[in-house]
């Protein structure tokens, strides 16, 4: 790269301007995509006339996109040969009319997201993986309500909300469930307005629950798509039970037992994916729901 070019006061001033109004253009055209305002077409077509959009990068375009995480942007740009760092300028003719193609099926009404139910046994890292696809943006992932009193690291509205039996009682009453179970001592249910509402943006939804919800799941939502996680071996399920610090050990001993007989529902689900690498087993999900 050669030196850059020597600028007046002025026009170095009048360069940060620029940036900044190319920024909140981006901001602007981003925020109009993730309300389905914009579509993909739109984005396409405005790119011919206006330089901050043709300068946005592709990757930002499709992670703003409903349904449309880090992981599938990615897959999704390895698939048309797009390079990460691409503009929408850009792109080939070939590339467009390819990512057109993918989203035409969503540029007039919004098609409502995929509901992905993984379960599996206790310790099997259902929670690490669910974890990791919150992070990517992949999907909106659902928080439950538990009867359970908080770990350490936990946190009301991030990991559960944690609410008192006579509260988880009285949503039962009123019908606020999608499904519930009890596990290990405690309740578990899914809220069942926030789960549709996200769907209905067109998101799509992970749950991660035990087993005898995911089968309510799919009696009230048959469209549902239920994928089991099971461990490596039975050898590296008792580990990482055994090495949680934060269960004592008669709770421990009993979430071995129930691990067992989870483990036997597997024929049950319409997927089943070996945990060994959790970035494959995101990958996996991700393409389960596109
Ligand atoms: P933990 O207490 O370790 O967070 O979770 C215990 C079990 O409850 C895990 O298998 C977890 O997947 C499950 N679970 C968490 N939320 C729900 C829920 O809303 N419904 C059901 N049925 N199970 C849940």
């Amino acid at each position: 790269m050669g030196a850059p070019p020597k600028l007046t006061p002025e026009q170095r001033s009048e360069a940060l301007l620029k940036a900044a109004q190319s920024r909140k253009r981006r901001a602007d055209i981003k925020n109009k995509i993730k309300s389905g305002e914009y579509t993909v077409d739109t984005v396409l077509e405005l790119s011919q006339s206006d330089d901050a959009v043709a300068k946005m990068r592709v990757r930002e375009l499709l992670e703003a996109l409903s349904g449309v995480g880090k992981v599938r942007a990615q897959s999704l740009m390895e698939k048309l040969g797009i390079s990460p760092t691409r503009r929408i300028a850009g792109l080939g003719r070939h590339q467009i009319k390819e990512l057109r193609k993918e989203f035409m099926k969503n540029s007039h009404a919004v098609r409502p997201g995929t509901l992905l139910v993984l379960s599996g046994p206790g310790g099997v890292g259902k929670s690490t993986v669910a974890t990791q696809l919150r992070k990517s943006g992949d999907f909106w992932v659902s928080v439950s309500a538990t009867t359970r009193t908080a770990r350490n690291n936990e946190l009301h509205g991030i990991d559960y909300y944690f609410i008192s039996d006579e509260d988880f009682d009285q949503k039962i009453k009123h019908n606020e469930f999608l499904e519930w179970a009890e596990f290990a001592g405690n309740r578990y249910g899914t809220p069942s307005s926030e789960v549709e509402d996200a769907l209905a943006r067109g998101e799509n939804v992970l749950l991660e629950i035990e087993i005898d919800g995911a089968k309510q799941v799919k009696q009230h939502l048959p469209q549902a798509i239920l994928v089991f996680l099971e461990p490596p071996s039975w050898e590296e399920l008792v580990s990482r039970l055994e090495g949680r610090g934060t269960d004592g050990a008669e709770r421990r001993a009993h979430r071995l037992q129930l691990a067992q007989e989870e483990l036997a529902a597997a024929s049950f689900f319409d997927h089943v994916i070996v945990n060994d690498v959790v970035e494959r087993v995101v990958a996996q999900l991700v393409s389960l729901a596109s």
